[in-house]
């Protein structure tokens, strides 16, 4: 059991950098929590925190309702796995397991135990008595992992433990620690800079830039309704097309004006621009690649968003294509289904699927409707 809570923490470095700004968190017991943000954005600062491994400049950190600021990372019952592994290269994958038991005096017979079980959930029974050396990546990163299991820690802190692997065994491995999430049923907090790995493995996904929270969600949540144009572009790939348009009354109907081209808004969106006086202001559009269609139902459908040029580039996916094109100088890309009959330079019209369209303040770069 363990649930934890971030207060208003800070960590300022010496020589100036603030490095994590009034992070503020409540993480419940068994929830897989990723951190996720570009490099440098203060991810491994606050997992090092957590951990006992980097002071905490202000702020209140609690584990089960205990202030744990002071206590010194060994009495946390925390373990961390890192993404160099830090396994000891002369030692068998039995020794480095048992490494950590040994030093808090475990005795032998329970350390045997709990060894060979790790190494049961993890399938690498028939690696104990191989030298680490003779390891290859993955079963390397299933060693890391034991050792941290064995010590039936109350919250593992992983930080970026898959980013020494090749892609097909970080998808792989990405599987195997979400399972093991489920059997151990314990806390962990996952740090990552990919966004695919936060959204995969993530029960809660913490957006982290310039050392700031930027929203906190689940991973479908994250993905229709960020909270600013940072979080819309960081998540999901290709990324959000977005798009300077000016904000048009029509009669009754409020459209996004892109050169001569418009977008009639659906009545509720319609409604927040006007109640928040965007009218004849310039806001950003923000579509995502899957949202712009070329199918005649969509076509049909929203009739009143209609966009037409010709195509830049064409990527042919195997189950979908990606389609480029540009308009005013903007370049977008749509997701579709593959065709054959679609060739480089023909004009394509595509259908902008209105209610899926966000708005961003042009200058705050905040949400204004999603
Ligand atoms: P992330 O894990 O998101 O890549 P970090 O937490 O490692 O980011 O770093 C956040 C910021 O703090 C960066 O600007 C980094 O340069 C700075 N930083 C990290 N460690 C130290 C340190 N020991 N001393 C000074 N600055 C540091």
């Amino acid at each position: 059991m363990a649930s934890l809570k971030l207060k208003n923490i800070y960590k300022k470095y010496p020589g100036g950098v603030t490095a994590v700004n009034d992070f503020n968190l409540d993480i419940q017991d068994k929830e897989f929590v990723v951190l996720v943000g570009p490099s440098g954005c203060g991810k491994s600062t606050t997992l090092r925190m957590i951990a006992g491994l980097e002071e905490i400049t202000s702020g209140e950190l609690l584990i089960d309702g205990k202030l744990v600021n002071d206590i010194a990372p060994k009495d946390r019952d925390i373990a961390m796995v890192f993404q160099n592994y830090a396994l000891y290269p002369h030692m068998t994958v039995f020794e480095n397991m048992a490494f950590g038991l040994k030093l808090r005096k475990t005795p032998k017979g329970e350390i045997k135990k709990r060894v060979q079980e790790a190494a049961r959930i993890l399938e690498i029974e028939h690696l104990l008595d191989r030298s680490i050396k003779a390891l290859s990546g993955g079963q390397r990163q299933r060693v890391a992992l034991g050792r941290a299991i064995v010590r039936e820690p109350k919250v593992f802190l992983m930080d970026e433990p898959l980013s020494n692997l090749d892609a097909k065994l970080r998808a792989t491995m990405r599987t195997e620690i979400i399972r093991l999430h489920q059997r151990l049923q314990t806390t962990i907090i996952y740090v990552t800079h990919d966004q695919t790995e936060a959204m995969t493995m993530g029960s809660r996904i913490v957006v982290m830039k310039d050392g700031y929270i930027q929203q906190v969600e689940s991973p479908q949540v994250l993905y229709e309704k960020p909270v600013n144009k940072f979080v819309a572009q960081f998540i999901g790939t290709p990324q959000m097309n977005i798009a300077e348009v000016r904000v048009e009354k029509s009669g009754e109907d409020v459209l996004l004006r892109l050169g001569r081209w418009t977008v009639k808004l659906p009545k509720r969106k319609a409604e927040v621009l006007e109640r928040y006086g965007y009218i004849d202001k310039t806001v950003l559009m923000g579509i995502r690649p899957e949202h712009i269609h070329d199918e005649p139902v969509y076509i049909e459908q929203f009739k009143d968003c209609i966009i037409e040029a010709p195509i830049d580039v064409i990527e042919l996916l195997g189950s979908e294509s990606l389609v480029y094109f540009t308009i005013e100088d903007v370049s977008f890309v749509s997701r579709i289904k593959p065709r054959h009959n679609l060739y480089v330079g023909d004009v394509q019209r595509f259908a902008i699927n209105s209610e899926r369209v966000h708005i961003f303040d042009k200058d705050t770069e905040n949400i204004i409707t999603n």
